[in-house]
Order: C-alpha cells, then structure tokens, then sequence
C-alpha cells in the first residue's frame, strides 16, 4: 500500500468540503499528457458519484484534450479554456472549489493562471511535483515520490471512500496516467505502491494492453515521416558529454504538419543509445521555445529545468522559455556543458 500516507486530518477536511460543495472546477495543466487527462477525468467521474445530483463537475484543460486521449471516459465533458472561454468564466464564477490536479502551480496553466490565482473560492492541491506553491492551496496533497498524480488519485480516494466510487471508468482513466507517467512502468515506478496501485485497477476489469495502445500507437503517417527526419537530420550527439539534442524550428514542423502533441515522446529518443546519459529537445513556438529534458541515472534534469524557469522531476522535465530558438539553445547548451563541443553528426550537414 502507498506508505507515506495522508494527514488524516486533510483527508477528513477534504471529504467535509466535497460534502460541502456543489459546483466543483477541476484543472489540470497546458499540454496535457496522460496523468494530467487521467487524473482529472478520474477524479470527475468519483466526485459524479459521491455528489450525484447535488454536484455539477466540470473539468478543465487550458489548450484542451490531447487527441490519443480523447477517448477516456468523460473526455467530450472537458470544457478547453482557450476555445470556450466563455463557459470557463461561467463555471470559474459559479466554483465553491477548485481542484488542481497534476500541477505544482498556478502558472502551470498558462492562460488560464490569473483568473485562477484570483479566484476565491476553495482550492485543493493533487500533485506529484517537486516544491508545491504551498500559498495559493488551501489543501494539498503533494508527493513527488509518487509515480503519477493518478496514483495520488487512486490512494486518496481510498482514504475517503475505499472503493466506493471506484469503477471501471474511473480505472481506465487512472491507468492512463499509470501507464503514461512511468512510460510504460519503466521508470518513476521504484515505489512497490506504483504496481500496487496498477493491480488495483487492473481489478475492475480494464484492458491495458488496448490502453496502450490507444495512447502510444497512434502515429499518423505524417508524425511516423516526421520521425524519420527528426533522427536523421536533427539528432545531434555528444559521445564525451553523453548528451544528445534535438532542436525543431517552426520551419519544420510546418513542412510535416506537426506540432506539440506530436513531439510527445520524441526526447526519450535521445537516450535510447546506450551511452547516452541526458537528453534535451526545443521546439520553437511562436514567441517562446519549449524544452524537454530527460535523464537515465544521475543528472537531476528538475534542477536544469528550474534554471530555465520551468520544472518537473528528476528524470523528466521541461521548461517554457520565452526567448527566441537560438537564445534559448544557447543557454541549453551551457547548462548541459556542450556550448561549443562538435558534435557527433551536424544535423542536416550530413
Ligand atoms: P515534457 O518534456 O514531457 O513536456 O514534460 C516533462 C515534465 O516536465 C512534465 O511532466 C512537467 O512536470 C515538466 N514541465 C514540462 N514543461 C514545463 C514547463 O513549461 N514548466 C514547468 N514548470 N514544468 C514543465
Ligand atoms: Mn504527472
């Protein structure tokens, strides 16, 4: 079982304000990846059950559901606070809580994080990021030793209802997150309660195999070409350093039609070579880059991550730097110690 365990008292507390409350804002992060979407629709779909008609949930996603999740239970209920913001205001203005989910802070949800820092009503914390924002929570539950923000999900619920609201929606929905976040329990899976966890779900008649399937082999032939390109034409390689990278222009991804969500996935790429110990990739926005970070053993990417303004874990995690490619490669580069270091092969100059 999950042995770090909740404050009984903040497990009590929570319980007291879902008994409390009728409508119920649910958030999770921008570009939501499998823990986010499980997490949130998970937990949506216990609280349906715990309030029946006495509660309206509403889950929310700053940019949306991802396409390979948009077949989880509850997934067409996910109101996006880019493309109906108007419903967003509605439902913010009507909260009597809001329960973040898969996210350390506020600003993790990008357009939506002001009105939400403004928002006065109650706000739980579920998360499993390193330093919480413990002064915009009125709650938390956070755990960066966890596997997932599902799994704090599933133990959390066992701790208010034992199996209660548990269903297999709801198991299809936490074993997304499962699956995801521990890239198929190859890592962040060194808690026993991880696999645990996974057996529990696996109990309510889920199919893991489909699950998988349905999130990872989803390519199109356009993501599949895009790859090819990517590993022969972008993937720079540090032998001394062990480090590999991968830098994206908008110029590329225009010429396959592809953007963020398809570049899920891709920096684990880069340590799929044997020697390689820590790997980036950039991919140019409009007006910022996005980072990705990987690790295999020692290197605390979080840290790196946190020097570029952003965050996450000590094997996985990303920055949002709102600075053109290049300067932003440059600042990579120092920190990863392969500012001015040849590299293996030269991109394009092959
Ligand atoms: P990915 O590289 O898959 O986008 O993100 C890996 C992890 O890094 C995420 O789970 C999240 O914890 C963290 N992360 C990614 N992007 C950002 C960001 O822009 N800001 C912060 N603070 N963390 C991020
Ligand atoms: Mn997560």
């Amino acid at each position: 079982m999950y042995t770090k365990g909740f404050d009984i008292q903040d497990v009590a507390k929570f319980r007291q304000w879902i008994a409390e409350t009728r409508n119920v804002l649910l958030v999770s992060h921008m570009n939501a990846d499998g823990d986010a979407c499980g997490s949130l629709l998970g937990m949506t779909l216990m609280l349906d059950c715990a309030k029946g008609d006495k509660g309206l949930m509403t889950p929310v996603l700053p940019n949306g559901c991802p396409k390979n999740f948009t077949w989880l239970p509850g997934a067409d209920r996910i109101v996006s606070g880019e493309k109906d913001r108007a419903l967003w205001q509605e439902r913010l203005k009507e909260a009597d809580m809001i329960i973040c989910l898969d996210l350390n802070a506020a600003s993790r949800t990008d357009m939506l994080a002001e009105e939400l820092s403004q928002a006065r009503c109650r706000k739980v914390l579920i998360d499993h990021h390193h330093s919480p924002d413990k002064e915009h929570f009125d709650l938390i539950f956070s755990d960066y030793a966890i596997s997932s923000t599902c799994e704090l999900v599933l133990w959390l619920s066992y701790a208010m209802w034992d199996e209660r609201f548990m269903n297999r929606d709801v198991a299809t929905c936490l074993y997304a997150g499962l699956n995801t976040d521990t890239g198929g329990f190859a890592f962040s899976c060194e808690q026993p309660s991880c696999f645990e966890a996974a057996a529990k779900l696996v109990k309510f008649d889920i199919h893991p195999a489909e699950i998988h399937n349905k999130i990872v082999n989803t390519f199109s032939v356009n993501r599949m070409q895009f790859y090819g390109f990517a590993l022969n034409e972008r993937l720079k390689i540090y032998p001394s350093q062990h480090v590999a990278i991968m830098v994206f222009s908008l110029d590329d991804q225009r010429r396959f039609g592809v953007g963020g969500e398809d570049m899920e996935g891709l920096v684990n790429y880069t340590l799929m070579m044997k020697e390689m110990e820590v790997g980036a990739l950039l991919r140019e926005e409009s007006g910022r880059t996005k980072v990705s970070l990987r690790a295999k053993y020692d290197v605390d990417v979080n840290m790196i991550a946190r020097q570029l303004g952003g965050g996450g874990h000590t094997k996985a995690a990303g920055a949002t730097c709102i600075m053109p490619l290049d300067k932003t490669l440059d600042a990579v580069e120092q920190l990863l110690g392969i500012k001015n270091v040849e590299p293996l092969i030269i991109g394009a100059e092959r």
